[in-house]
């Protein structure tokens, strides 16, 4: 082909017309290609457009909150700081009135109407609550929401049945959001979520990361079946909820450095403990601290705990 044009001076211009053509050719189809990917590339609005289709009230009402969450998120503008960023990363277990049986589990219970006067006491103060993959962006980037300082990590751990009954509503009322470490061989039980209600809260702002299969303790658990239970939770996760599952709670905060390398080695973008104080990326994203919410920590308690 070359050779013979080579030969045909005459056909020059010919080459021309057809040079531009084809440049004209791929324009179009480049700029048709970025019109497809520009409508196509948020598959979870494909999703809620499916799931809007639904006539029923409730479900009208969470795709119109996911709607107003989505677009505060689209006008985020995700500002560069010289200084370490902190993240409080809040965690809480149990939101119920604690019957008097449970008194040895006491520090693992915060009553409903302690639990609301936290996060209406952080939505009057304008912090911003992070979902995992935002509380990523900002320990890893080293950036703040519109430069904002007030942002916030609620984490709760175990997946219990009340985050679904008291949690949830209390975080819906307020607009905020937050994530459950759940245990994935738990799910369904008698005490703790189930897949419906993971997938409901999910389309509403919550998200659900790991705190592995069987909540075992990783410091006393081969290397081995450490990798198993860290696999599997992240791939039962991934797959129930259709997501890629970032983050993971170690089982009451134990831990050894095989258990960080390992998360990191399959897949999890950072992991929480139960050591308290703000996160910052000078932990380490697989060692994040965290700040631990008591049933007598009052609003003013939380906001001084977590101004940096
Ligand atoms: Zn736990």
């Amino acid at each position: 082909m070359s050779n013979k044009s080579q030969h045909h001076p005459p056909n020059k211009n010919r080459n021309i017309h057809n040079l531009l053509a084809v440049i004209a050719f791929i324009f179009v189809i480049g700029s048709l290609a970025y019109l497809f990917k520009i409508h196509s590339s948020n598959p979870s609005r494909l999703l809620k457009a499916e799931s809007s289709s639904q006539t029923n009230q409730t479900a009208k009402k969470s795709f119109e909150n996911e709607q107003d969450q989505e677009n505060d998120q689209d006008n985020i503008n995700w500002k560069k700081q010289d200084e370490t960023v902190k993240v409080p990363i809040l965690m809480y277990h149990a939101i119920h009135v604690m019957a008097d049986s449970e008194s040895g589990s006491a520090n693992l219970i915060v009553a409903p109407d302690t639990f609301e006067s936290h996060i209406k006491s952080l939505s009057e103060q304008g912090y911003y609550f992070l979902t995992p993959e935002e509380a990523y962006k900002v320990l890893s980037e080293n950036v703040l929401p519109n430069g904002n300082k007030k942002i916030i990590w609620l984490t709760f751990d175990d997946g219990d049945a009340d985050f679904y009954t008291n949690a949830y509503p209390i975080m819906k009322k307020y607009k905020a959001r937050g994530s459950n470490n759940i245990i994935t061989s738990y799910i369904g039980k008698e005490g703790f979520l189930t897949v419906d209600q993971l997938k409901e809260m999910k389309k509403n702002g919550m998200s659900f990361q790991s705190h592995t299969v069987n909540h075992p303790d990783l410091s006393a658990t081969s290397d081995n079946e450490q990798g198993t239970e860290l696999t599997e939770s992240k791939s039962w996760l991934d797959s129930t909820l259709n997501q890629d599952t970032i983050a993971l709670a170690y089982p009451s905060g134990r831990y050894t450095d095989t258990s960080l390398s390992l998360a990191e080695k399959l897949g999890y973008k950072m992991a929480v403990t139960t050591n308290e104080g703000l996160a910052s990326a000078e932990n380490g994203l697989y060692a994040l601290n965290r700040v631990r919410i008591l049933p007598t920590t009052s609003p003013d308690d939380l906001l001084s705990t977590i101004s940096w």
